[in-house]
């Protein structure tokens, strides 16, 4: 039998993937969808204003959180308790301390927890993990340069404290980082641009460290990119191989052969994953790449440039 699952909040990915995705899943059924606004989807049977209200559905198995990353540890804490297996939109939450909270809670009440990082579900990344395996990095540069008018037209809270500003694009870089790398690594310099009027950066340069001394490990965010879009991975490893990602992960070239292309079809890859988790009773919570976002906050140097207005 499918999983009778709820989406709450109905923004931009709401509606872009996991409403399309979950309806052409036959793992999933679509039961309910939960929007302050009052939105509703045709075709789903409950729509409500109030998660409350949603939770106490008795006939709903999971819910999905596609809200702004502020108030998903309340949401999804409910949800839990209310027996409802849970699966996070990206980032997970606010602090680390509320994801460990979601993750104790999920254990302790036997239900399925999933951290998704959707730019981890292209080919190219898996290939790259493959051929990175047993490799030591030489050197890493991840170019994330995006327009962000472009992709977020409107969005205040991502300018706002815990909205993580360019990080909210540049936690998918650290997500296909993570990984791919074969060795752990960790932020050891930071330096955050944040506009004169707003409480999170719009651009970020971000050193690493891992276990090879010399390695030069590197990441450039910036959200004030016009014309062409950049998200490019760059890697050298010490045997000489050349790897690089691009468009976001879901191409590939090793050595300046074309190991991996194709359209994106993250959503689909997360929500397969999610049925699978559910048939085994198994959560997946990968706290990493918040972690170095985290870190790269605790320890970066605040730079104050222009205002920005949308
Ligand atoms: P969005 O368009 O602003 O949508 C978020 C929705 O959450 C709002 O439309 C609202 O929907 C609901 N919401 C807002 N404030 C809320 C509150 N205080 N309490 C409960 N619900 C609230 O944002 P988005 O772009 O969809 O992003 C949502 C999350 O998905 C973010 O964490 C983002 O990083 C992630 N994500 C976004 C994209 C993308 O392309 N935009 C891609 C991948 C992941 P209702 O009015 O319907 O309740």
């Amino acid at each position: 039998m499918a999983y009778r699952i709820g989406i709450i909040g109905l923004g931009k990915i709401a509606n872009d993937q996991h409403v399309p995705v979950i309806q052409a899943n036959p793992a999933f059924q679509l039961t309910a969808v939960s929007s302050q606004r009052g939105l509703s989807i045709p075709g789903v049977p409950h729509a409500f204003t109030s998660t409350e209200e949603m939770l106490r559905l008795s006939d709903l198995d999971a819910v999905a959180v596609c809200t702004p990353p502020q108030v998903r540890h309340l949401i999804a804490r409910d949800a839990l308790k209310a027996g409802k297996h849970v699966l996070l939109e990206k980032p997970p939450a606010a602090t680390l301390s509320e994801l460990e909270d979601l993750k104790r809670i999920a254990d302790r009440e036997s239900r399925v927890l999933f951290t998704t990082w959707h730019s981890q579900y292209n080919r190219g990344v898996a290939e790259a993990r493959r051929a990175l395996q047993g490799q030591v990095v030489r050197r890493l540069l991840v170019t994330w340069k995006e327009d962000v008018r472009h992709w977020h037209p409107g969005q205040q809270w991502i300018w706002e404290a815990g909205g993580f500003g360019v990080f909210d694009p540049g936690i998918n870089a650290l997500s296909i980082v993570t990984r791919i790398m074969p060795e752990p690594i960790f932020v050891r310099r930071a330096d955050l641009e944040f506009p004169a009027n707003r409480d999170a950066p719009i651009a970020a340069t971000l050193e690493f460290g891992s276990g090879r001394k010399d390695a030069d490990l590197r990441a450039v965010f910036d959200w004030r990119q016009t014309g062409p879009q950049s998200w490019d991975i760059e890697i050298e490893t010490e045997a000489g191989a050349q790897l690089k990602l691009s468009h976001g992960g879901s191409r590939l070239e090793i050595d300046g052969r074309l190991v991996a292309e194709e359209k994106p079809q993250e959503y689909q890859g997360i929500y397969a994953l999610f049925a699978e988790l559910l048939e085994s009773g198994t959560s997946e919570v990968d706290p990493d790449p918040f972690r170095l976002v985290a870190d790269a906050f605790m320890l970066g140097r605040r730079v104050q440039v222009e205002p920005f207005e949308d």
